[in-house]
């Protein structure tokens, strides 16, 4: 796995991003192309390619990365009226940037089933 993807140089601020949070296990920012009034990024400090590059041994890092999740929801003032959560994984799910991140999406009532 390359370890220059976009999400590599946004969290070494070698990009520009509009950060929302950050702690010592994530980093959060706006993604530059949103699909809801609220979309934001939520990255892993710790390096992986998606959801199936997991371990059992990584069960305390993912743990922290979803807390970051759930803190930055929070933040953003999305706990009350809910939000999606998204992890892209592959190429039938269109992931584009092969650094784990998820997707928090909301502000607006989703569909299901997603396209
Ligand atoms: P995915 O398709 O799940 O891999 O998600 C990658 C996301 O990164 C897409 O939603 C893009 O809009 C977003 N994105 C691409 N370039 C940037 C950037 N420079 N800053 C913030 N988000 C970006």
């Amino acid at each position: 796995m390359s370890d220059d993807t976009l999400f590599d140089k946004i969290l070494r601020k070698e990009i520009p991003a509009e950060v929302v949070y950050e702690d010592e296990s994530v980093l959060a920012f706006y993604d530059i192309n949103p699909q809801a009034p609220v979309h934001v990024l939520v990255v892993p400090k710790a390096r992986f390619c998606n959801v199936s590059e997991l371990k059992d041994g990584d069960a305390e890092t993912v743990g922290r990365f979803m807390m970051g999740v759930s803190h930055v929801a929070e933040k953003l003032g999305l706990t009350e009226r809910g939000y999606r959560v998204v992890f892209n994984t592959g190429p039938d799910a269109l992931q584009t940037v092969e650094y784990l991140h998820a997707h928090i999406l909301g502000g607006r009532s989703m569909e299901w089933p997603p396209g």
